[in-house]
């Protein structure tokens, strides 16, 4: 019900307006998101890369209408790029394809991204497309294997909440996708996605194990595990120790600003750690995802908001 609530929230264009020069709200946004621009993202992620942690940036926006701003959106990438080679930060990028044009058109949206993707090939980065809603995730798949057919610095990102994930996973292995898994952040209905916790869960657990495979781990297949919940991390943990699985060779992720103490205890644990750290003035409908989340989250932001 909450999280149907702050979705249809995330949505509304005219609230939207009104809450972004919400200024309390803004503030509040800041615990998940570094700052407004690259400028104010740059010395965040070199800190986190001196705690020892690497770092996938995201330039936030989602769902351009029109060329111009998608455009913008993939020359921002390419700044983005310029940047983190200038200023050694180990980072990676993450995009979204609604953000550079999926819904004006195909193949306008395939030459942005391609714009990116080889922009990084020549220094060496690395590209994560990041996985919508269930409205666009085989055409995010038909793409992403399309460039992979060319470029071998792009990956994808499978959500365990569908019920199709464990069929894509399979694909994805054999075409050598690298995946990051996560659960899912959007609601889905009941005829394509798992709706109990537990269900998501068991879903997460069996397909780390296909992705933690050591036969595709020893030819250089890299899968991320991305999540903050602890129950997947201390059955990733049980599943590599017992399959004499190397730390090196997959990465956790999390979301800046969520469980820190995690973040730390697994960098100390010598396990790679990757924080996904979104910057820019399209904060909004990021912003929310997060509070739906967690209950505590909204609470927190609406007790606030009456205080103020
Ligand atoms: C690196 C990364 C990339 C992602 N990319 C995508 C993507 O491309 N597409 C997509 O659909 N989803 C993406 N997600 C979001 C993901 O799908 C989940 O919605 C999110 O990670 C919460 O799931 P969880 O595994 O942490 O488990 P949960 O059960 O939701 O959370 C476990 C615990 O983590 C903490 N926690 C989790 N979320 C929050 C929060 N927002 N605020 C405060 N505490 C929190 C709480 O302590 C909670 O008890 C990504 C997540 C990560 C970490």
């Amino acid at each position: 019900m909450l999280r149907n609530f702050v979705l249809f929230l995330s949505e509304n264009k005219s609230l939207k307006k009104f809450i972004t020069n919400f200024t309390l709200i803004k503030e509040m946004a800041g615990r998940f998101v570094v700052g407004d621009t690259l400028q104010e993202a740059v010395p965040r992620v070199r800190e986190i890369n001196k705690m020892g942690m690497n770092v996938t940036m995201d330039h936030l926006g989602e769902h351009v209408n029109d060329t111009e701003e998608a455009d913008a959106s993939a020359d921002a990438y390419l700044n983005l790029l310029d940047t983190i080679q200038k200023e050694r930060l180990k980072a990676h990028i993450s995009i979204k394809l609604t953000q550079m044009g999926l819904s004006i058109d195909r193949e306008f949206c395939i030459n942005n991204v391609e714009k990116i993707i080889k922009k990084a090939r020549e220094y060496e980065n690395f590209v994560r497309i990041d996985m919508e809603g269930s409205l666009y995730t085989q055409e995010t798949l038909n793409i992403f294997y399309s460039l992979r057919e060319k470029y071998d610095n792009v990956g994808i990102v499978i959500q365990s909440y569908l019920h199709r994930s464990e069929e894509d996973i399979m694909e994805l292995i054999k075409k050598k996708g690298f995946v990051r898994l996560c659960k899912g952040a959007y609601e889905e209905p009941s005829s394509i996605a798992f709706k109990n916790k537990k269900d998501v869960e068991d879903n997460y657990l069996k397909l780390t194990r296909l992705l933690l495979d050591s036969k595709i781990l020893n030819e250089g297949y890299y899968p991320a595990i991305a999540t903050h919940d602890v129950k997947m991390i201390i059955g990733v943990k049980k599943y590599v120790r017992e399959q004499n699985i190397e730390p090196n060779k997959f990465e956790f992720q999390m979301l800046y600003g969520v469980r820190r103490d995690l973040q730390k205890i697994l960098r100390d644990e010598g396990y790679n750690v990757r924080l996904y750290v979104p910057y820019g003035r399209e904060w909004y409908a990021y912003y929310l995802r997060r509070l739906g989340e967690r209950t505590d989250n909204v609470t927190f932001l609406l007790r606030n908001l009456m205080l103020d």
